[in-house]
Order: structure tokens, then sequence, then C-alpha cells
């Protein structure tokens, strides 16, 4: 499991016939105080356990899962993941919270013939995306999280509760499926997603000092270059309307 800072480690997703979200892990191991950032794609939940297990961390550590965004990619293996950790709290942006909460899943499968197609490949039945959240998220907060502090910007667009996690210090964008790396964006075809919205939340991106973008699929950047978020936001502008 690759360390990006003291505070910040990787475990990169395992992509199938399905694309699995990289999962993050925050926190300063020596705060016993630990945040899992995304789960993965089902049945990649054993995958993200054991490669916590072997950088050396102890999973009770591990004091909560925040989700970017609940799409399968990304909360398909929560549950694997909570029966190993089930004291870890669940947080995520209250727009999707409050449709799991119901056992809403559209935001999960995102389009009906995804739905049926996920069903049939993973077993999967209707209900399985239905969880209790312990912290409904609105934007704006700051956290301290393992003795380091995380702002969450509310950035939908990708979808309507999509959320960035935000370090000041050491300028680390965590920005879900919102932007990636290679001037590429989340699709915004989906439930709940919205062109326009994609747009305003990259521009407000683009106000970032971004060094280091940790993104939910495909490479990580070190060293970001300036403007590159502000360029990648014109590349799409024609689009996103
Ligand atoms: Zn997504
Ligand atoms: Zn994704």
């Amino acid at each position: 499991m690759p360390k990006i800072t003291d505070e910040v480690y990787y475990i990169p997703g395992q992509d199938e016939f399905m694309p699995d979200s990289h999962t993050y892990l925050l926190g300063k191991p020596s705060s016993q105080d630990l945040s899992l950032i995304d789960a993965g794609l089902t049945g990649k939940g054993n995958y993200k356990i054991q490669s916590i297990l072997n950088a050396g961390f102890e999973l009770k550590a591990i004091k909560r899962i925040i989700m970017t965004h609940t799409h399968l990619d990304h909360i398909g293996c929560l549950t694997e993941i909570q029966k190993q950790i089930p004291w870890a709290e669940l947080w995520m942006h209250q727009l999707e919270a409050d449709l799991l909460e119901q056992g809403d899943e559209r935001a999960v499968y995102g389009m009906e013939m995804f739905r049926g197609f996920c069903e049939d490949q993973f077993g999967l039945k209707p209900g399985a995306f239905k969880f209790k959240v312990h912290r409904k998220l609105n934007g704006g907060e700051i956290f301290d999280l393992g003795d380091s502090a995380w702002e969450v910007l509310h950035i939908p667009g990708h979808s309507m509760g999509s959320i960035g996690l935000y370090h000041r210090p050491m300028k680390i964008l965590i920005p879900g499926d919102v932007i990636y790396a290679d001037y590429a964006i989340g699709r915004f075809d989906l439930y709940g997603a919205n062109g326009p919205e994609l747009k305003k939340s990259l521009m407000r991106l683009a106000e970032l000092e971004v060094n280091i973008l940790l993104p939910g699929h495909n490479q990580i950047v070190r060293g970001l270059p300036k403007g590159y978020i502000l360029q990648t936001a014109k590349q799409w502008e024609a689009y996103l309307r």
C-alpha cells in the first residue's frame, strides 16, 4: 500500500471488467484515528482489508468510512468492509445519505440498465444498498482526521452528493470522480448528474492550490501543474451546458 504523505495512504483500485475505485486511508498512524475514503467495487472488500493489514495498520484504528459519492464502484464492497470493522461510522453527503437510508438505489446504479446487469453479475438483490449513515455532510465542514485537518467540499455534477476532501496545508485534493489525471472528468449522464453543476464544481476546485491530486480512478498526480484544474474545466466547458 503506497504511502503518499505521513497522513495519506493509497490502495489502488483493482479494475476488472468493471472499475474498482481507489481507496485512501487518512490519518497519522500514531493518532490511532484513521479514516477510509471510499470502499470499492463489489467483491473487493477482502483485497482492501488485506492491503491495510499488510501495510501494518490495525483495523481497530479505523474510525470511519467517508464516501466521496455512492456509485457502485465506490460503495459496492462497503458491506464487506463493514463486516470487518463494524465499529466504523459511515459519513457521506446528505443528499446521497437520504437516498441510501430509504433503500433508494438510483444513485448507486446510476441507470436502470446497469442495475439489471450488476444484479445478475454480482448476485445482488434489490435493497442490498440500504445503509445507516452516522454523519450527513453538507460541505463546508472542517474535520480533524487523525491529527490532520480536512475540509469537505460539496462538488455536485458527477453525482448530486459528490464531495471532495481538501488538505490545505499539504495542498492535497481527493475529488472523487469529479476530476482525474490526463484532463479527464467524471461522466455526467447518470442519475443525479448535471453538466452545468459539474462545471461550477470544477471552477470551484480550480480556485484551490493543489499539489497532489488523488482521484477515484486511474493515475494519482504529484506535482500537479499550476492551472491544471482550470484548463481541464475549459476543455470540457462546451459539453457542460
Ligand atoms: Zn462515480
Ligand atoms: Zn468511480
